[in-house]
């Protein structure tokens, strides 16, 4: 049995992936060629928002997303202490100052109420400009954007949705990545809608934001890309990649089904002494991962091995604990909630074809 199983959903998809690859080996624009813009505007019509930009990879989604926003040094922003590294070292390589929130213990995500003590304290203790909040759609469940939008507009700070495992998931029929000022994904590809190398995307609304991504991601092109109005990096997508994820893209609403009925089943067929998952009302979940909480964690994750089948552990290790982050100053027990998840925490086998393999 596969963690993800990418070989069941090639096999699946093969014949279109194929013909789709050779299609872009036959008119070789290989860097920003039709199949690039061609998913682009099927993204941004997936999500439902008026841009969407495709760079090299989720990481340098968030970075390009910190550049148009202007995150610079002496600016806090404020991040989940459980989530993927890329989160917080996007901040830090922005020359920000990373403060780090705990999480909601039912749903994994950024604790709100813990975001506003944050936020209250950077403000009291007047060294760092509040700047921006990134939140993070952990393990596919959207954070909780109600409360978050009103806390960003009550301080007067950028939101940037973190959903690199949010990408299908939704709150109430709006879609992961149409939350907040600019949202951005990863094509990893072992995320909900993964490549076949890396890959990335930016979400957004605004067209200011939107025009200087396009700029950024191409050494701060003008008109062109010799003609360089800022300084930028090179951040595009393959074109071959792109031309994959147009088929991945087309089957992935029946793939979310799928997944949904895999958490269904786990859900009713785990044992009691495992806690599963909590979906809110309104809110449906892209499954990245299906985690579970065990006090045992282990030894119960032995067990599983022995019957062949694989588990993960996402993550071992918060934020504040991570030695690049020493020099923040955070002590253990400061967020005793992501500490707590953090040792509890596994995840089981999650795919869209993880019923067929069952058959
Ligand atoms: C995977 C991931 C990223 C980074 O994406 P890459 O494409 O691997 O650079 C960022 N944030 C979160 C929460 C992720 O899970």
């Amino acid at each position: 049995m596969q963690f993800i199983d990418l070989a069941a959903q090639y096999q699946h998809l093969k014949n279109k992936i194929d013909a789709r690859i050779h299609k872009v080996l036959d008119h070789g624009h290989y860097i920003m060629g039709p199949e690039v813009f061609e998913l682009e505007e099927k993204l941004a019509e997936y999500v439902g928002v008026k841009h969407a930009i495709t760079c090299a990879n989720g990481t340098d989604a968030l970075t390009l997303a910190m550049m148009a926003l202007d995150i610079k040094e002496g600016d806090a922003v404020f991040c989940p202490t459980f989530t993927f590294f890329a989160t917080a070292e996007t901040i830090a390589f922005a020359s920000a100052t990373p403060v780090f929130v705990d999480s909601e213990e039912s749903t994994f995500n950024i604790c709100p109420i813990d975001l506003e003590k944050r936020i209250q304290r950077v403000i009291a203790e007047g060294k760092l400009v509040p700047k921006a909040i990134v939140s993070v759609d952990l393990f596919g469940l959207p954070a909780n954007y109600p409360e978050i939008e009103k806390i960003a507009e009550k301080y007067n700070l950028k939101l940037i949705e973190d959903a690199a495992q949010g990408f299908g998931g939704s709150i109430n029929n709006k879609k992961a990545g149409s939350f907040g000022d600019i949202a951005t994904t990863s094509f990893f590809p072992a995320k909900p809608l993964g490549c076949y190398g890396d890959g990335g995307a930016i979400f957004t609304n605004n067209d200011e934001y939107a025009e200087l991504i396009k700029s950024y991601r191409v050494h701060g092109k003008g008109t062109d890309k010799y003609d360089n109005v800022r300084v930028g990096v090179n951040s595009r997508l393959d074109t071959i990649q792109a031309a994959i994820l147009l088929e991945k893209l087309a089957v992935f609403d029946e793939e979310l089904i799928s997944r949904n009925l895999a958490a269904k089943s786990y859900n009713k067929e785990l044992p009691e002494h495992l806690i599963k998952p909590i979906i809110p009302d309104g809110y449906t979940s892209s499954w990245a991962q299906y985690t579970v909480r065990s006090t045992d964690r282990e030894q119960t994750m032995e067990q599983y091995n022995k019957k062949n089948i694989p588990t993960m552990i996402y993550y071992r290790t918060c934020m504040h604990q991570q030695s690049a982050f020493e020099y923040l100053g955070n002590n253990n027990g400061d967020f005793p909630v992501a500490e707590k998840l953090s040792k509890e925490v596994f995840s089981l086998p999650m795919h869209g074809y993880l019923l067929d393999n069952k058959k």
